[in-house]
């Protein structure tokens, strides 16, 4: 699934996956014969019913959640902007209210709040992570004051990979009556979470970062939270998000949460000895090149390294006329010059951050592509260093 012709590898699982077989089969039949609307009260309507039920507990067992604290959306983008946008509109203490991001939070949360920061009400403070990319709890804590109204700190970031410690953050908000979301798109696969023992009160899903298809994703909402609906004109998802389901993607969703569920802890295992593998022999066979968030802990599916003297940029061409498919940073931001915000705000200099290269594992990732990339990479290393404009930090 994982490969274009023989040659190519794909390592930017963290960008999208490949869809499942068993999703695509699931999906199918809603393409043509199950095309009902599930608004609709004949049959056709109840057939597309019964289906996002179902999916909708597949979701929703995945962080061991009530179904109906479950929101359809059109994917993780939307999932965090209604999150951010859907929960401060509701809550305004007093004149003033404050939300608190991390630095290294994904666009789709950082711009939301940036965009919040416009009106007078809101104000956003952005709390520092440390050098290893960790967000640091002092700095959480002193970001919440009386008139904080959100938190929101991704589980695991997309770029590196750095696990944030949410169960101390969450516990933080929760004393502080302040409400906690968490953006868990590239953790929840491999690490999951269980909402009755976390203190989290929304978290965003993606579907096709976990073998489902693009465009549809999902925010667990707490029970009883009030959420501005972000979009309106009709009574889908209980008020919350009006418009006709995608029926097809809600059941490809669904599918895919219930196969990354029975397999977290088999493909967690299976993920880090890959990664383990790449890691270990790039710095064995590479000189001058370092990992980044390597001083924390991290998702097993991630490896971003530096490659001293080198445009990330530039490998990335080189290694996709290799047939390797690798990503710098986030694939939101490729095609635009500035480096990743993510490693600036771990104290990276710009030229430092610009040598970053994102490796990212999946269901068909093998050690065989592991192993051809190992292969591969030090002589082009080699070549790009001794064509190079950049010089070398040392
Ligand atoms: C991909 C991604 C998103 C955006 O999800 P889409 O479904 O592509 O809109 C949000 N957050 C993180 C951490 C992601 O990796």
């Amino acid at each position: 699934m994982s490969r274009q012709g023989t040659e190519s590898i794909y390592l930017d699982h963290a960008a999208t996956s490949p869809i499942r077989p068993e999703v695509w089969e699931a999906m199918a039949p809603y393409f043509s014969n199950r095309f009902g609307n599930a608004g609709s009260v004949h049959r056709f309507g109840r057939v597309a019913r019964r289906a996002i039920d179902t999916a909708r507990e597949q979701v929703a067992q995945l962080i061991h959640a009530d179904p109906r604290d479950i929101i359809f959306t059109s994917g993780g983008t939307e999932s965090d902007n209604l999150a951010i946008f859907g929960i401060s509109g509701k809550y305004r203490r007093g004149s003033r209210a404050r939300l608190a991001v991390s630095a290294v939070e994904h666009h789709a949360v950082l711009d939301a709040a940036k965009a919040l920061a416009k009106h007078d009400t809101y104000e956003v403070v952005t709390a520092r992570v440390d050098e290893a990319g960790r967000v640091d709890s002092v700095g959480i804590e002193e970001s919440v004051d009386s008139g904080t109204i959100l938190v929101s700190v991704m589980h695991g970031n997309n770029e590196t990979g750095v696990i944030q410690p949410i169960e101390t953050i969450g516990r933080l908000c929760r004393d502080r009556g302040v409400f906690f979301h968490t953006d868990a798109v590239q953790s929840i696969q491999y690490r999951p979470i269980d909402i009755a023992a976390l203190p989290v009160d929304a978290v965003t899903v993606s579907g096709h970062k976990l073998g489902g298809p693009k465009g549809i994703g999902a925010l667990y909402l707490r029970r009883g939270l009030p959420l501005d609906a972000q979009l309106i004109g009709g009574v889908q998802e209980r008020g919350r998000r009006a418009g006709t389901e995608n029926v097809p993607a809600i059941v490809g969703f669904g599918k895919a949460c219930e196969l990354a569920l029975g397999e977290s802890t088999q493909s967690a295992r299976r993920m880090t000895a890959l990664r383990d593998r790449l890691e270990a022999g790039l710095l064995e066979q590479i000189g001058g090149i370092w990992i980044n968030g390597s001083g924390a802990e991290r998702l097993p599916h991630i490896l971003n390294a530096g490659f001293d003297g080198i445009e990330g940029e530039t490998l990335l061409y080189s290694l996709d006329q290799e047939g390797i498919a690798v990503s710098n940073g986030s694939a939101c931001t490729s095609g635009s010059l500035d480096p990743s915000h993510v490693l600036l705000a771990m104290g990276q200099s710009y030229q430092q951050a610009q040598c970053a290269v994102r490796f990212s594992l999946g269901y068909g990732s093998s050690e065989t592509d592991v192993d051809r990339v190992i292969d591969r990479l030090p002589a082009i290393v080699e070549r790009l260093r001794a064509e190079s404009p950049l010089p070398r930090a040392g």
